[in-house]
């Protein structure tokens, strides 16, 4: 290169004058940047009409508009204001790029002849509607638009700051409406410039190439006169010197991809989501149109399935760029959900949903689970993306830790059955990076696998409340394909980037079991209700399958309802969105997140009931259903013979059904009042003393003559704990509330005895949390009941307060085990290291267990899932009182039940998943004709295999899909019998594919199957 003259090497100076030659705040008078805008000319007329509702464009052009001036106020925050826009483009414009440049608040569309075309939103950067790239006189000059302006931005409408409540009465604006001519080649010029200031920042002094860029970025100045557009040619042809500086060989890949990461609700309600993705993706498609190599990567069937619903012909436009290979629809599920609270089966759901939707729509199957935002990811999700297709996995989340730096970027993801997927975290650290020299520098620097892993993914574009790709980020990141100093950078899809990763990943290491995110845990309680709905509505469906499946076998004209259960599990999928069933969400998508519970739940009643109806023949006399794979005796209530409640002790065998046959126990539950005012409860199993404040001072398991209550402690402990996290409310628990530890003591009523049958004891008894808050519980021994049921109502009115339960138990072991999908895992009670001090606060399923050899306690739960361990006690968190974003978060009444169950043995061997499943899947009553025998449909020989699922398969209409695994983590082969007529019997894969070479063995017992620990084994069975 050549310079005028040599150049004082003064980095300040230089560096500045060149950012100030391309400020938009200082020298705008006489800079580059002050010329980006040539001509101006205001609109024709401007008119405003006000909505409450989301309404379609043909109902809002439809109405009057009322002529609306430049800066006049509108709103409030969730309404929509529609604005007519006639505008005349001046023919002395002619051969000029003519833009409507629309500056408001709030998240805008444009509508051009009925259609969708571009979304506009000042926060995503995006100000500007090209009406013509160069103005030609037979082009239209005068043109109206409609304008949707909703009244929430980007990020919704918090109040203070970002994560705060909504303010309901915000007001917004636009600021500048008007035609303007667009100078492209300052444009073109300015960006130059800025990469290369971003250049000389980045590499900072350290490096040469950082000088070169300086040097270079001075002469530009000096050659650059912003009144002279003849003068940017120079300018620019020193840039492209600068960036056609090719990189050796070795230099790092940066794939780039556009992304746009939509919550599917989170600060906004559902239904705004569904603009956000109008907005966002038509502007991908105009984007798609000028940029020939632009790739964009876009997750979550349901907003497609949205999207093709309110805007069918901006989802044709998509499935042409699908078919191109540019629009990508990546992930795999139906949305992108959390990874710790959904059970197995949904998150078999999510993919079995999600995988079919963009097969049916797009002839696709992802190869790649998409979950870059969630709050951590279950160890058995390696095998069910395995089985569901999938073999790579792309997330970032973990860089947010708060203790510990999580070791790669790239490596092998080990779950907890052995399956492996190929995993990347991009090491820009970000879903929603912009193209800029920071994001290329920090995605070679950051990178934990220098050396293993040449190749990263930068995914660029706004995100999180959508926007999605600019113009801007696609110039710069074009700049730089190959420009020594930097990544090489080129435009590719998941595909590409992982099977290079692929092919060199000889080095690559391997992180076993759950990817636990040092952070946001108290997500695993925030929203109660939510929590509460997910398990209802979890444990609904599957018995609505199994009743239907059965009920196809034994009644000829029963009809499978497959259409209904799939809009039911849609809700379902959509509610386990990962800031909708952890709970970080406003308070609009709580209460549409309970209606949706509340519409499975009615309508699952009844298909229930019709199944149910269909199994027991439609008769009078009073039957159980059994959903479980064992057969069960347990008291339930019933309705006597006068219709009053009364209980029973049934039994009913292995996934089947019987009348009611009221047994007398081996050993009735007594119970008695003792002189100092506590209770003696026993049932031949369990002895327990509970204390007049409802504690328990002895629980006694009478075979193995063992105390499980730890010495001179008390169990069923309520606590209470101080909960202000350090910024994000609903989100985070910090390790320090531990602290402040205070046990709830103020007894309101002492216990009393609520029944004394000889089969069912309960008592109960009322503790005051505060002024404000209440617990009334009601500790249930049932006969032949290995655990205690503990049925509690909380009147909740707090803020910033923890509310949990603790057991102090008389067991010594490292590790405790929780349950987790499929399976379960072990994690620490002590707190040696920072990897195990950092899992203070961790999330189970169903159950956790702590147990040394020969004995131990679970600690069951029928719709919770924060636990910790430490040391002996076992801890269940409870309640939370946060209040941000949702300001009224759990305030009201909770009801759940825990259960306690010590045990002999190992936890498999006393059957305690066994019991968790019994205690979350209550026998169901049923009408059924007088003569019923009782029947089984399944049963499997072997106590570790759980018969998870069974349905009807979604692609034949008689023949069954059954899910099975292995629970106790033990390779095992067992029998799985059925009195079903079986033809024939295949295995298949999660998504229902059967392999023709794989029949499953069937013999005159049943079914052959071999398992090793924790696997998923799925069958087709051809009825
Ligand atoms: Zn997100």
């Amino acid at each position: 290169m050549m310079y005028r003259q040599p150049v004082l090497k003064n980095r300040r100076t230089l560096l500045e004058r060149a950012e100030k030659f391309i400020s938009d705040v200082y020298f705008t008078d006489c800079n580059l940047r002050g010329r980006l805008y040539g001509d101006s000319c205001p609109l024709e007329s401007l008119a405003s009409f006000l909505s409450s509702k989301r309404i379609p464009f043909t109902e809002a052009a439809k109405q009057n508009f009322a002529p609306h001036k430049v800066g006049d106020t509108f709103g409030p925050t969730w309404w929509t204001c529609w604005f007519k826009v006639s505008l005349k483009i001046p023919e002395s414009w002619r051969g000029k790029e003519v833009h409507l440049l629309w500056e408001s608040d709030g998240e805008a569309m444009v509508w051009r002849d009925g259609q969708p075309v571009q979304g506009l939103t000042k926060e995503g950067e995006k100000t500007s509607y090209i009406l013509s790239e160069c103005l030609k006189d037979e082009e239209p000059h005068s043109i109206t638009l409609y304008v949707e302006v909703a009244c929430n931005g980007l990020f919704g409408a918090g109040q203070g700051s970002m994560i705060a409540a909504p303010d309901p009465n915000r007001k917004f604006s636009v600021q500048k409406a008007q035609l303007v001519v667009f100078n492209r080649d300052v444009q073109e010029v300015l960006t130059d410039f800025e990469m290369l200031v971003d250049i000389v920042k980045e590499l900072g002094e350290g490096e040469q190439r950082g000088y070169q860029a300086l040097f270079t970025v001075n002469e530009m100045v000096n050659l650059c006169d912003p009144s002279d557009p003849r003068s940017f040619s120079k300018a620019r042809s020193l840039a492209h010197s600068f960036f056609s500086q090719r990189n050796g060989e070795s230099q790092h890949t940066a794939h780039a991809m556009g992304h746009c990461h939509i919550d599917s609700a989170w600060l906004w309600p559902y239904e705004e989501t569904i603009r956000k993705c109008g907005r966002s993706w038509v502007t991908v498609i105009r984007l798609m149109e000028k940029n020939p190599e632009f790739v964009f990567t876009c997750s979550q069937a349901q907003q497609f399935q949205w999207v093709q619903s309110w805007y069918p012909g901006l989802f044709s436009q998509i499935q042409d760029y699908v078919k191109k290979g540019r629009f990508i629809p990546v992930g795999g599920t139906w949305v992108e959900m959390d990874g710790n609270l959904p059970s197995g089966e949904s998150m078999v759901r999510q993919f079995l949903e999600g995988q079919r939707f963009f097969n049916h729509e797009f002839g696709i199957v992802c190869k790649e689970f998409w979950l870059p935002d969630t709050f951590g990811y279950s160890a058995q999700l390696p095998q069910i993306m395995q089985g569901s297709g999938v073999s790579n996995f792309l997330t970032q989340k973990l860089s947010w830790n708060l203790v510990n730096t999580f070791p790669h970027n790239t490596f092998f993801w080990e779950g907890l059955d052995g399956s492996k997927v190929l995993t990347h975290f991009p090491p820009g650290n970000s879903y929603e990076m912009k193209g800029k020299v920071e994001d290329l520098v920090k995605t070679v620097k950051n990178n934990k696998d220098k050396g293993r892993a040449n190749h990263s993914a930068v995914l660029f574009g706004f995100g999180d409340g959508g926007g999605g790709p600019t113009q801007l980020m696609l110039d710069r990141l074009e700049r730089v394909q190959d420009t020594d100093g930097l990544p090489k950078v080129q435009a590719s899809t998941p595909d590409k980037l992982f099977s290079q990763l692929r092919a060199d990943s000889a080095l690559l290491c391997t992180w076993t079991g759950e990817l636990f995110l040092e952070l946001h845990n108290g997500t695993y309680t925030t929203q109660a209700q939510i929590k509460r709905g997910n398990r209802r509505c979890e444990t609904l469906l599957h018995d609505i399958e199994i009743a239907g499946s059965l009920a196809l076998c034994r009644d000829g004209t029963f009809q499978y309802p497959a259409e209904q259960l799939q809009k039911l599990w849609r809700l379902l999928l959509l509610n386990q969105f990962h800031d909708v069933i952890p709970g970080s969400c406003i308070e609009m998508v709580v209460e549409d997140a309970l209606r949706y519970y509340e519409d499975i739940q009615s309508d699952g009643a009844k298909l229930l009931k019709e199944a149910c109806g269909a199994l027991g023949s439609k008769g009078n006399a009073a039957g159980v259903f059994n959903s479980l794979p064992w057969e069960r005796q347990e008291v339930i209530q019933i309705q006597d013979g006068a219709g009053e409640p009364a209980v029973a002790l049934v039994r009913v065998p292995s996934i089947g059904l019987s009348r009611v046959e009221d047994t007398q126990p081996v050993t009735p539950v007594s119970v008695t009042k003792q002189a100092d005012g506590s209770v003696l409860m026993e049932n031949g199993i369990l002895k327990m003393v509970i204390n007049k404040d409802g504690t328990l001072a002895s629980l006694h398991l009478i075979n193995a003559n063992r105390e499980a209550i730890s010495n001179g402690c008390h169990g069923n402990q309520f606590v209470m704990f101080d909960d202000v996290p350090l910024y994000w409310d609903a989100w985070d628990v910090m390790d320090y509330h531990l602290q402040t530890r205070k046990p709830v003591l103020e007894v309101v009523q002492p216990i009393h005895v609520v029944s004394s049958g000889g089969l069912r004891s309960s008592v109960s008894f009322t503790l005051r949390i505060s002024d404000k808050s209440t617990i009334k519980q009601e500790i249930v021994m049932d006969a032949m009941c290995p655990y205690i049921k503990f049925n509690t109502e909380v009147q909740w009115a707090e803020s910033h307060k923890f509310l949990k339960v603790e057991f102090p138990v008389r067991v010594r072991s490292p590790n405790a085990t929780y349950e987790i999908q499929f399976g379960h895992l072990q994690r620490p009670t002590h707190r040696n290291t920072s990897w195990d001090w950092a899992r203070f606060e961790v999330w189970g399923h169903k159950w956790a267990d702590l147990s040394e050899h020969n004995f131990g306690v679970a600690l069951l739960n029928d719709c919770k899932y924060g636990y910790s361990v430490h040391e002996n006690t076992m801890t269940l968190s409870l309640l939370r009182a946060p209040k941000a974003p949702d300001a009224n978060a759990d305030m009201g009444t909770h009801h759940f039940t825990y259960a306690i169950m010590p045990h002999a043995g190992s936890f498999q061997e006393a059957s305690v998943i066994q019991s968790a499943y019994n205690l979350n899947f209550p026998l169901r009553s049923i009408q059924c004709s007088p003569n019923t025998i009782p029947w089984s449909a399944f049963s499997v020989s072997s106590a570790a295999i759980i018969l998870e699922t069974i349905k009807q398969a979604e692609d034949r209409k008689r023949a069954l899909v059954l899910r099975l695994y292995e629970s106790h983590g033990s390779s095992v082969t067992t029998t799985l019998c059925t009195t079903l007529p079986v033809r024939e019997a295949w295995h298949c894969d999660l998504l229902e594919r059967h392999d023709p070479t794989q029949p499953a063995h069937m013999t005159s017992e049943g079914i052959t199957l071999t398992f090793s620990p924790f696997q998923i084994v799925s069958l087709l069975l051809i009825l």
